[in-house]
């Protein structure tokens, strides 16, 4: 379970660091307990080949800390912010954001873990290589819109440049772009799907 450990370290990590990817990120990331054994962990993953995976894996598992944050820093947020009258956490369109929210970081969860299992169980690179583009695909674009339903939770405070949520919708654009942008993982998952099927693209192997 090789990428399963690197991927809980490397979520565990994002999710603690107060600010992400800033100039000083490896100065915070070295304070995070941990550290040495993700890196022994991604040196060891390069030496038996999972170079397709990684980039990957690091997005969507980076993606799935995001959102864990953000959820928890927006519903913290809506328990004590009163609106007349009353926590914004009791309206039922806050509820329905949050909720929104949590099923997408579930589901990247879910993806990225398949996606790790799917190597730890050996699969055809090729296919294993649409697996974790579906899961850095979806984590992403499910980060950034955690990321602008909290800044909508916020309010006014959530476009300020000293709020968590700002920052990340701001930090987590690029994870639709680099490492393969959402265009690209698209066709990566299509091409897999027009040559092998659904069964080997998506299916339970
Ligand atoms: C902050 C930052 C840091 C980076 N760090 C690194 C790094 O350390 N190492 C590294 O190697 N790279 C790095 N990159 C580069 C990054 O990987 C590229 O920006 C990314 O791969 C997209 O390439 P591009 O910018 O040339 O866009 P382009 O390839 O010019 O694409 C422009 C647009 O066209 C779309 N597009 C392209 N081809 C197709 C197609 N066939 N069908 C449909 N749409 C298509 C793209 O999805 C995109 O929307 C970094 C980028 C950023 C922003």
């Amino acid at each position: 379970m090789m990428v399963t450990i690197f991927i809980s370290i490397f979520q565990k990590n994002i999710y603690r660091i107060k600010t992400i990817r800033s100039c000083s990120l490896n100065v915070k990331l070295m304070k995070c307990g941990g550290l040495d054994r993700a890196l022994q962990v991604i040196h060891r993953a390069r030496e038996i080949g999972m170079r397709v995976m990684l980039g990957s894996m690091s997005e969507s598992s980076l993606g799935c800390g995001a959102m864990a944050r953000l959820i928890e820093e927006a519903t913290e947020f809506a328990k004590t912010r009163v609106v007349s009258g009353e926590v914004i956490a009791n309206y039922q369109l806050i509820q329905a954001m949050l909720a929104d929210s949590v099923v997408d970081l579930q589901a990247a969860r879910l993806m990225t873990y398949e996606a790790a299992a799917a190597h730890d169980r050996g699969d055809d690179l090729k296919a294993l290589h649409a697996r974790c583009s579906m899961a850095k695909l979806f984590a992403s674009e499910a980060a950034y819109r955690v990321a602008d339903r909290a800044v909508q939770i916020f309010g006014g405070r959530g476009y300020m440049r000293e709020n968590v949520a700002e920052r990340f919708l701001r930090e987590i654009r690029v994870d639709r772009i680099w490492e393969g942008t959402s265009e690209i993982q698209r066709l990566i998952i299509a091409r897999s799907l027009l040559k092998r099927g659904l069964e080997a693209t998506a299916g339970n192997n």
